[in-house]
């Protein structure tokens, strides 16, 4: 029997809803449940993929090839159940699914209703991420709603959570709240008022919170918390106090300390084995000592949000933790670069392009591959970073001085990357393809393998296969493979199925780490063992670094 943990918010976003959620599933896993996180976007986008990452952040892409909201990247991190298509939904899809319904006659004639048919739509969608009725049906699966308690698009899913707790009766299902505790400094208390208020406006809807997680700046002392145990209902020892930490893989333990995971149990009336947080604790402790630093020059567009690249950093750190390494990562905004000032990147110990779309800051990041290559400083393109290496390569060593995307230059004479039909009917013109309005649902998205080529890097790293997720429309062009060759491009992968180009490098004779990936890797590191690739990559930076025998610079 799968039980049910909703996860709300209240007062304002950007509180760690979602690393709370995952820290709570990583206890509960500890404790030998099998447990999942499903998170409910309240938007009407059907899904991330078509939002700014300016205002979304990163859009995460599962193996099935979801792109979904960043969060789902957080509970990969934290707990081992592989995440879905189904472990995320948007208001848009549940719309989407009962329009469907509508005009097909499933309703047979009814009035179609936000309750019962919407709300109905929801709980459907939330036992499908439940894994309910397969045999992957979870032990316990963590609801986290997107939104804040009081927002009108997020009713639904509250109004969803309540009937879905009614039917399965109360020891199958728990609440939990998160909720801010402000400190005004003027009157130098924590006020407990905010919390006061989004838990009767959760009331108001007929959900009284089991839990109340207490975001502040500190930790919150009894007298406030007996007082917001009083004005909210809820057990003095379901208010819980979530301070700010410098590491979120503190979180987990801070909220076993408090009993949050043994509440839950109790409440669901589950029995486990006692909460096991001894890997937690090691690796805390390896992010607060680190033996070296090093840091990383990212050159990329969304450099003013570091949530645009959140598992790319991650990734970045976890292969840090592998060579008891503090990664430093600082973003040079690709559009300011130029050869005018491109030896800014001297001072790095690695060079990264990360994954893009669209041609502004294009030529910032050419350039960035260039000197990398020049100054034989490790190097790492991801997705974009892969195609600019591949255009650089193109322009520089084969001669093709005019080389490009036909993402940035429709016209160019020598479209090295290119749409798949663009250069596949081929024949001396390029055909362009007609991408039409709908921008959903046309890249190569998801989990596919590919052949490594013995003797390269990229077989060093990864043995005879690799399999990693893409989320991209444009691909090398397999017409210009065998000049870029000449010119000392190695392919070193090549996907299984289409043949596509994934992996391309250096020879280790002309460049000690220079990497291009079509994919995206950085979906599939843990803070655990880290990641291959970037494991390798900063094991690189760490040798140039000494090589070069700079002196140690912190960057903040
Ligand atoms: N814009 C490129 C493409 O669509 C790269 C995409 C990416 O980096 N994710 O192929």
């Amino acid at each position: 029997m799968t039980k049910f943990v909703f996860v709300t918010g209240g007062v304002v976003s950007s509180l760690g809803k979602g690393i709370a959620s995952a820290s709570l599933a990583a206890v509960l896993e500890s404790r030998g449940l099998k447990v999942t996180l499903i998170k409910l976007d309240p938007y009407l986008n059907v899904d991330p993929g078509t939002m700014s990452p300016f205002q979304h952040g990163e859009v995460f892409v599962t193996d099935d090839g979801a792109e979904t909201d960043l969060d789902l990247g957080h509970y990969e991190r934290f707990i081992t159940t592989r995440m879905k298509r189904s472990n995320n939904f948007t208001t848009g899809q549940i719309y989407k699914s009962v329009l469907e319904k509508e005009r097909r006659g499933d309703y047979l004639g009814k009035t179609v209703q936000v309750i019962p048919h919407v709300t109905n739509e929801i709980q459907e969608y939330v036992k499908r991420g439940a894994g309910l009725g397969s045999p992957e049906a979870v032990d316990v699966a963590i609801v986290e709603v997107g939104g804040t308690v009081g927002d009108i698009e997020s009713l639904p899913f509250l109004e969803a959570a309540r009937q879905m707790s009614l039917k399965m009766g109360p020891t199958n299902s728990a609440f939990v709240h998160l909720t801010y505790v402000p400190w005004i400094a003027a009157a130098g208390e924590l006020k407990t008022k905010p919390t006061q208020h989004t838990v009767q406006k959760l009331r108001e809807i007929g959900i009284q919170p089991d839990v109340l997680l207490c975001r502040a700046d500190r930790a919150v002392p009894d007298e406030e918390r007996e007082k917001i145990s009083l004005f909210t209902n809820v057990q003095l020892h379901g208010v819980i106090s979530m301070w700010d930490v410098d590491t979120i893989y503190k979180v987990p333990r801070m909220l076993h300390e408090q009993g949050l995971d043994e509440m839950i149990c109790m409440k669901l009336q589950l029995l486990t084995k006692p909460a096991d947080l001894k890997r937690w604790d090691r690796l805390v402790h390896e992010v607060e000592h680190p033996a070296q630093q090093l840091s990383i020059a990212m050159c990329g567009k969304y450099t003013d949000l570091s949530d645009s690249y959140k598992s790319l950093n991650e990734a970045l750190r976890h292969a840090g933790i592998q060579h008891h390494a503090r990664v430093h990562i600082e973003y040079v905004d690709s559009e300011t670069l130029s050869d005018a000032n491109v030896d800014q990147l001297s001072r790095f110990d690695a060079v990264l392009v990360p994954g893009g779309f669209g041609k502004r800051g294009v030529e910032g990041k050419i350039v960035a591959a260039r000197y990398a290559r020049e100054h034989k400083i490790p190097y790492l393109g991801i997705c974009l970073g892969m195609q600019v290496a591949t255009i650089e390569v193109a322009r520089h060593l084969a001669g093709l001085a005019e080389a490009n995307s036909t993402e940035f230059d429709p016209a160019t004479p020598h479209p090295v990357i290119a749409l798949i039909d663009e250069w596949q009917d081929r024949d001396g013109s390029i055909q362009k393809r007609d991408q039409g309005s709908d921008l959903g649902g046309t890249m190569r998205l998801g989990a596919q393998s590919s052949d490594v080529q013995r003797g390269t890097l990229a077989h060093q790293i990864y043995g005879d296969v690799v399999t990693e997720r893409h989320r991209h429309r444009y691909e090398a062009n397999e017409h210009y493979l065998e000049r870029l060759r000449q010119a000392g491009l190695v392919i070193s992968a090549i996907t299984q199925r289409d043949k596509l180009t994934e992996i391309v490098e250096l020879p280790r004779e002309v460049h000690p780490w220079f990497v291009g990936v079509q994919f995206h890797p950085e979906f599939k590191s843990t803070p655990w063992d880290g990641h291959p690739l970037f494991n390798s990559f900063i094991k690189a930076a760490l040798e140039h670094q000494a090589s070069a025998q700079k002196p140690l610079k912190a960057v903040a």
